[in-house]
């Protein structure tokens, strides 16, 4: 297949590229900066800017997916500009996308276009799978509303919204700042311990990508999390486990909120998010359990 990864430069991305050249698709990167000096190479990896494509959107004629990944990072301090570029990189990138779709002849079967598991807003309570209501109860619920809000100017025949969770890999994204403290002695629960941390390895996204590329009865929003989302506490004592450190010196609230300003909330807060639409079409989760996915980590890679 012919497949364009808009951010395939990025954390997921680019363990998403190397699946996909392994399978021999031809992979097409969409980014900021084309090729540059350190970029991977490989036979049937190509890049193209989005300025590029805005003048020559033909240059995608013929592709069979799209998958959009674009966003500036939410790892840093949500000032009221970083707040801005979050959104408003996000908006730009899928409003991008639905012109290159409207100007190919031929049309790609699917996008797919990320989204987040904030789609269901904050609750310690409430269980959500693709089927619940969507909800703003904070910032990142309001990126994300606007974000899927944008994708529906995607006209293709399968539009999916992947609501993506915590990533894992030890290598990268939110996990590496969540295993510091127990690197150091350190490691507890956040907070109350009580907020849900819906994760998914990062194997395991790029599997679950793959799988709504290929499967042509998966549309509209999936949640891209695991079976078995945890609480902050058990995803402390996971951690320390695999880590063979203690779980023993919580973090108050107050404290995080000091440190990071309102980022802290990705750690203080959080929603439980179940991937029924995975499950209902036979997809199989290799990491289901946070066990298994920090006995990957630390045990085998
Ligand atoms: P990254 O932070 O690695 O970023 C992906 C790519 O976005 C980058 O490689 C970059 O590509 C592009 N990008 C960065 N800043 C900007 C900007 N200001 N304007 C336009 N493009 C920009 O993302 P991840 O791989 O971690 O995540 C992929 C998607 O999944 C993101 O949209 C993210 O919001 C979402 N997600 C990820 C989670 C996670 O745990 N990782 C959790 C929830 C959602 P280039 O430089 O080539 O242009």
């Amino acid at each position: 297949m012919r497949i364009a990864v808009a951010g395939g430069t990025g954390f997921v991305g680019q363990a998403l590229v190397k699946a996909l050249l392994e399978r021999r698709d031809e992979v097409w990167i969409i980014s900021r900066s084309g090729r540059g000096q350190n970029s991977p190479v490989g036979k049937g990896l190509h890049y193209v800017t989005w300025s590029e494509l805005a003048e020559h959107p033909q240059k995608l004629e013929g592709i069979d997916a799209i998958i959009n990944l674009a966003g500036e990072s939410i790892n840093q301090r949500w000032t009221a500009q970083a707040k801005q570029r979050i959104l408003s990189s996000r908006l730009t990138a899928t409003a991008r996308i639905a012109q290159i779709v409207q100007a190919l002849k031929g049309k790609p079967k699917v996008v797919v276009n990320a989204s987040g598991i904030s789609a269901y807003g904050l609750s310690t309570t409430e269980t959500f799978d693709e089927y619940s209501p969507t909800a703003v109860t904070d910032f990142l619920s309001e990126v994300v509303k606007q974000w899927e809000k944008a994708a529906d100017a995607i006209k293709v025949e399968r539009l999916i919204k992947l609501r993506v969770g915590v990533v894992l890999n030890k290598t990268g994204g939110a996990f590496p700042l969540m295993a510091l403290p127990y690197k150091l002695f350190g490691g507890g629960r956040m907070g109350s311990g009580q907020q849900w941390i819906s994760w998914i390895h990062l194997e395991d996204i790029v599997r679950l990508i793959i799988f709504c590329v290929d499967q042509p009865n998966v549309s509209g929003p999936v949640n891209a999390s695991a079976p078995e989302p945890v609480t902050n506490d058990s995803f402390g004592r996971a951690i320390g486990k695999a880590m063979h450190r203690p779980h023993w010196f919580p973090v108050p609230a107050f404290i995080m909120k000091a440190a990071v300003g309102e980022l802290a909330t990705l750690l203080l807060d959080g929603q439980r998010a179940l991937p029924r639409v995975a499950l209902d079409n036979g997809f199989t989760f290799r990491y289901p359990t946070v066990e298994s996915a920090m006995q990957h980590m630390y045990n085998k890679s």
